[in-house]
Formats: C-alpha cells, structure tokens, sequence
C-alpha cells in the first residue's frame, strides 16, 4: 500500500510539472522564450535590472574584452534566432559589417547619446600584443563610463524590452526608475571627485577612458598597457619622456596591474588605481555593475584623499 501511494505522489508531481510547462510554453505573459541577445556586460546588467525573469538574456561567454571579442558561427545562430539584439554601438560590434542579422531585431544603445561620439586618434587603431592582440576602431567604444550616458544607453534598453513585452511596461518602467536613480547617484559622485581633481594629471593605461574624461574633466595620457603584460623597455623610455612634461603620479588601470609592474611604476612615483571599465562579468560573481562601479569611485577617492594631504 505505502508503495502504491508513493508511486501516485510520484505520477501527480510529475503530471503537475508537464502541465505547467505547458502552460509556460503557450501564454505569453510567462514566457521565457523572449531571447534578448546583448554584447557586454552593462548591457546585460541593464536587461537584467529592468526585465528581471520576463525575458531570457543572452551574454556569450567571453574570454577577456568583449570589444575585441567575435562570435563563433554557433553564437552567430543564437543572435540570429534572439527577439531582441541589444547593441553597444559606437563602433564596439566590430564584426557586425560582416554577418547577417535581422535588421528590425537590432537596437543601438549608442544611438540615444545626447552628446558626440569621440573619435579615437589614428596612431589607437594598431594591432599590439602577442596574447592581447587587438585594435581600437574609429570611435571610441567604453560610451558606459559616462555614467549620464549609461543612463542613456539603460533608457534605450527599456524602450526595446518594451516593444518586445509590450505587456511589461509599467514594471519595464518601475525597474528602470530605480536604475537610472543608481546610475545618476554614481554620476553625481564622479562629477564631484572630478571637479576635486581636475588639475591632477593621470595616466590611463589603456585608451578607454574617452568618455569617463569628457564627462568628468579627468586631464591625462593614455597609454596602451596591458595590467597582466610587462612593458618593454621602449614603453618605458616613452612613459618617463612623456611624464617629464604631464608630471603625473597615478595611473589608472582596468585591473590591478602584475606586482612588476606596479612596483617599477612607484620607483617613478606613479601609483597605480584601478578603474574597471566592467565590460565583462566580475570575477567575483557577487560584484555586479553597480558594485563595481562603487568600488571605482572609492579607488579613485585614494587619490583624493592623498590630493588633499599634500595640499595641506
Ligand atoms: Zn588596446
């Protein structure tokens, strides 16, 4: 008898779930078929945030930047199949020009930008090393680290979710409010520190910053170092030539830099800061954009803080 019983429990539970798969599958309201297909990390952050479970995103899995990354055919066919392409823009996808994709599919965040792309000088758009090899396109890309931008960009990624589950609107919205409020305070924050520290010259160790400078009147050099690849000795020679004239002593990295490095750089006094761009996913599975983002702003308060000091 008793195995009788377990045996029905067993026959409901499992009728009940086919059910409501079923059910899943042909009402639209919960459904997780909506494929939202995004190409960095603060997009899929935005996607997240705003459309929670209502749509089903879709960030490949990506070894590094994702700016020099390029789609395997496999990954190619899920874009293909997506309801919803969300695109950086800004000359980030630079493989676009050479796949097909359903034009009405595609939303370019980058479109919503109230000010001017940057252009990226000539003498960016050159292959460099061995591992890293990659090149920076016309325009500068990292759009995000304007912070008001990535309010920007979240705003388009709001309107497209909505045009795919036009029945999610209002919670679209609600969502939405509450990141733009998130984005704006971190923007509120840099714009302080950056008004603190304008006559503070840096050094940018990789042409990301574009962006991140305009908005917050950070002055400096960009250079193109990796924070896991020693310089040779000619980048080097070209840093302290260069740094006679801007006197810099912070630079700001991607990551933390390999302790060669930073330990070479404070023989010139240069002190090394960490401002992820989050392009990708955080190492750490608990740090999302926003975290990143603050650990940011306090690693730039470092500066700020040893600003002051010697002021006094
Ligand atoms: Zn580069």
């Amino acid at each position: 008898m008793k195995i009788y019983i377990a045996l029905l429990l067993v026959f409901l539970m499992s009728a009940c779930s086919e059910k409501e798969q079923k059910t899943a599958r042909e009402n639209p309201n919960t459904d997780l078929s909506v494929l939202v297909a995004v190409t960095n990390y603060p997009l899929h952050y935005f996607v997240t945030r705003i459309a929670g479970d209502n749509v089903t995103p879709y960030f490949p899995e990506i070894e590094g930047d994702p700016a020099f990354w390029k789609p395997s055919s496999e990954e190619l066919q899920t874009f293909q199949q997506a309801d919803l392409i969300v695109l950086n823009g800004a000359s980030y996808e630079t493989w676009l020009p050479y796949v097909t994709l359903p034009e009405d599919k595609m939303v370019n965040t980058s479109y919503s930008l109230s000010n001017p792309l940057i252009k990226n000088d000539k003498a960016l758009a050159h292959k460099h090393g061995p591992e890293g090899e990659h090149e920076h396109g016309a325009t500068a890309f990292t759009t995000w680290l304007d912070l008001q931008q990535a309010s920007q960009q979240a705003a388009a990624v709001k309107d497209a979710l909505t045009n795919v589950r036009p029945d999610k609107a209002g919670l679209f919205q609600k969502n939405f409010i509450a990141l733009q409020k998130e984005l704006l305070s971190l923007d509120q924050k840099l714009r302080s520190i950056g008004n603190r520290l304008q006559h503070t010259p840096l050094l940018f160790s990789h042409p990301v910053y574009q962006y991140f400078q305009r908005r917050y009147g950070f002055s400096g050099h960009a250079l193109h170092w990796e924070p896991d690849r020693m310089p040779d000795e000619r980048q080097w020679q070209q840093l302290e030539l260069l740094n006679k004239e801007l006197k810099a002593q912070w630079m700001i990295w991607e990551d933390q830099p390999s302790k060669d490095i930073t330990k070479r750089l404070e023989t010139l006094n240069i002190h090394s800061v960490v401002f992820n761009p989050a392009s990708n996913h955080s190492e750490n599975e608990k740090q999302d954009f926003i975290a990143v983002m603050n650990t940011n702003v306090a690693n730039l308060a470092a500066i700020e803080r040893n600003h002051l000091e010697a002021g006094k």
